[in-house]
């Protein structure tokens, strides 16, 4: 039975031990959701510790409160993570809702007592938040925390609410979520809260800049080597796809952040209606989903792939070995040719 905001703020009423955490491999909505709410939280007096299960893109290591941020998976960090995690009186969760999304981190939070704040966006959340905010429609989790932080704090003005560290923290997560305002998630809401955070003297453009205009020069030039080499299209299915193997990934020695984005390049051919990343690193494969309009891409995902998320945005993972992942998900395609057809 999830509890209210009135007994969730009755709890923050005295200072708690805190914990932040967010999806693996999180992307700016993750971290920047996770830090905005952290600075809120440290602000009100509690101890607050964020802990990101895996690394991260090096383009986000900018954000405001990154060097604070501890890694699970890092040998340096894990300890900590475990004492800390062990001493907390709330862990919050935002940007997923399923605690396989933690990785090994998530065993950890599932055995802690502390009861657990789940903020987020996805479809269909698993049942463990003592605490839920959780909305579907809205475009990012980091549109969220503004939202709670205005509910919270209702008497104050938004410069009152979001200093310019936070409002960074939060457009970061929105920019990235809306595809750069782009996406069918943008609301008149998304819009009225980009110009709240802007009369913190936040520079939207700079943070543009600093997450898409940031690559180092061997991201470039893996990407023109992914768009030439790599990228099928199949006219009949309106699908397009790229398989990345453990040997090129090491070959052009592309990290996890790397990739991030690249599954949408897919969807810039004409007449194309969903992409697919197949990625095989450390032995696992992650698949990446995009899609647009009425085709449903966390069907495919969450069906085939023990995966989910939303309908034009999903990832899954696989046992198989890359090729005959890539195979099954040839195998599938014919069942959702009429729905691939027939998005607008
Ligand atoms: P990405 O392709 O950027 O890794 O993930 C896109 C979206 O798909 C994420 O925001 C998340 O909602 C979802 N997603 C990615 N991987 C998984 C997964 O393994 N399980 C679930 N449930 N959702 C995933
Ligand atoms: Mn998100």
């Amino acid at each position: 039975m999830n509890q209210t905001i009135e007994e969730l703020l009755a709890f923050l009423a005295t200072p708690q031990k805190i914990i932040v955490t967010m999806h693996r491999d999180p992307d700016a909505d993750a971290l920047g959701s996770s830090l905005g709410w952290a600075r809120y939280l440290s602000g009100k007096g509690h101890e607050v510790t964020v802990i990101s299960p895996t690394d991260y893109s090096a383009n986000l290591r900018w954000l405001p409160g990154m060097d604070q941020v501890l890694v699970f998976e890092k040998s340096g960090d894990n300890a900590i993570c475990k004492k800390k995690i062990k001493e907390s009186t709330l862990i919050c969760c935002l940007d997923f809702s399923a605690l396989s999304r933690l990785k090994d981190l998530g065993k950890l939070v599932e055995k802690s007592a502390a009861p657990k704040m789940v903020i987020d966006h996805h479809l269909e959340p698993e049942d463990f938040a003592t605490y839920l905010i959780w909305d579907t429609k809205a475009a990012a989790t980091a549109q969220l925390v503004y939202q709670i932080i205005k509910l919270i704090e209702k008497d104050k003005t938004p410069q009152q609410m979001f200093d310019l560290d936070m409002a960074e923290c939060l457009y970061a997560g929105i920019m990235t979520d809306t595809g750069s305002f782009r996406h069918s998630n943008v609301t008149p809401e998304v819009h009225y809260t980009v110009a709240e955070l802007m009369l913190s003297g936040l520079d939207t453009s700079r943070v543009h800049r600093l997450i898409y205009d940031n690559a180092p020069l061997s991201r470039l030039q893996f990407l023109g080597y992914v768009l030439s080499q790599k990228l099928t299209v199949l006219k009949e299915y309106r699908t397009a796809y790229m398989v990345l193997t453990e040997e090129e990934l090491i070959r052009f020695n592309s990290s996890t952040g790397e990739t991030e984005g690249i599954v949408n390049y897919g969807l810039q051919v004409e007449n194309v209606v969903m992409s697919a990343l197949f990625i095989e690193r450390k032995g696992e494969i992650k698949i990446s989903f995009r899609s647009v309009g009425t085709f449903s891409v966390r069907d495919v995902a969450s069906s085939y792939f023990s995966g989910g998320g939303h309908k034009n945005a999903s990832g899954g993972k696989s046992d198989l070995s890359i090729t005959e992942t890539v195979d099954k998900f040839l195998e599938i395609l014919p069942e959702y040719q009429a729905q691939l057809i027939s998005v607008q």
